[in-house]
């Protein structure tokens, strides 16, 4: 199977990384969102990245030019038509996914493989809403997706030994290192990482120490290179409740309830780095 053109459903994050990552390797993409300010934002996130390559000499001006040439987008989820290869990076949440995936079978040829960059939902059950579970696969990039070298590569129940090679090529031409894992709640990434993110807020909730003195206890403590909490802005902590949550509902165990402080947060619209405020304040950087 050739792939020269890929989707890439949603703008935000993750998905504009994606689609400047697979620019940059030669592929033709269509980048959808639901509103054009979302394109925008997420155009103007890849104009910036590949800006910032230029300036480190790390990329030449002609192919960053290229790559931005060869990204199309639109809010039609029909742009993804002719792609071989979908990637969904929507909202973590399993309705939206699952409607997006029911229509997505419905556009895109039988034999596109349709992937999605969840960082906890059930690739079997995701799966389970199209007619082609067998090329159904979770390709989980991590953040920022044009510098973090992992792509965990998730096989669905039903995910066939040919649309694994595939992506797992695939992440390979991305100059990505792809891990094998099997489909459970949270993969291997954020079953490990998010509890450590939750104790850590947890930690902060409880008067044990500031945000400050956690993530540097983390950082030169145990050579993390970024502390729990800062890392925890940077991902959003919309997206770690979200993933907590299926953590919490997948393993029926209470050792996964998210922090109280995290729900709080969350309500109170602090995501973290994207709307200016989480653990830390980021009003003056953005
Ligand atoms: P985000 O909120 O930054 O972006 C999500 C985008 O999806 C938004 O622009 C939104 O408008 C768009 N969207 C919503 N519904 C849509 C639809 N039906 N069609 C097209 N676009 C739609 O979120 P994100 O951080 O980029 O996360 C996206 C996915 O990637 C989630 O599943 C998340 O769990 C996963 N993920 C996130 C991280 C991270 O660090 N943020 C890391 C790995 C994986």
């Amino acid at each position: 199977m050739t792939i020269s053109k890929v989707a890439v459903i949603g703008a935000g994050t993750m998905g504009n990384g994606i689609a400047q990552v697979f620019a940059q390797n030669g592929f033709d993409v269509y980048l959808r969102d639901v509103e054009d300010g979302f394109i925008d934002r997420g155009l103007a996130a890849i104009d910036k990245s590949l800006a910032r390559l230029v300036k480190k000499e790390k990329l030449s001006q002609e192919d960053a030019q290229a790559a931005r040439d060869r990204i199309g987008s639109g809010t039609e989820l029909r742009g993804a038509k002719d792609a071989q290869f979908v990637i969904e990076a929507i909202t973590e949440n399993p309705d939206a996914k699952r409607l997006v995936f029911e229509k997505l079978d419905q556009v895109t040829d039988k034999d596109t493989i349709l992937a999605s960059n969840t960082s906890s939902i059930s690739i079997t059950k995701l799966a389970a809403t199209t007619s082609r579970p067998d090329r159904f696969i979770g390709m989980h990039f991590m953040n920022p997706v044009p510098v973090m070298k992992l792509v965990e590569i998730i096989r669905g129940l039903q995910t066939s030994d040919e649309t694994y090679r595939v992506t797992e090529e695939l992440s390979k031409k991305l100059g990505k290192v792809p891990v094998e894992v099997n489909d459970a709640p949270g993969f291997v990434s954020n079953r490990v990482l998010m509890p450590l993110i939750n104790e850590a807020i947890f930690a902060h909730m409880e008067g044990v120490a500031t945000p400050e003195a956690i993530d540097t206890v983390m950082k030169l403590g145990m050579n993390h290179p970024m502390g729990p909490l800062t890392l925890a802005d940077f991902i959003g902590l919309d997206v770690c409740l979200s993933i907590m949550r299926v953590l919490h509902d997948g393993f029926g165990d209470p050792k996964y309830r998210p922090c109280p402080l995290l729900i709080k947060m969350v309500d109170a619209g602090y995501l973290g780095r994207k709307s200016g405020k989480g653990f830390y304040d980021y009003s003056e950087s953005s």
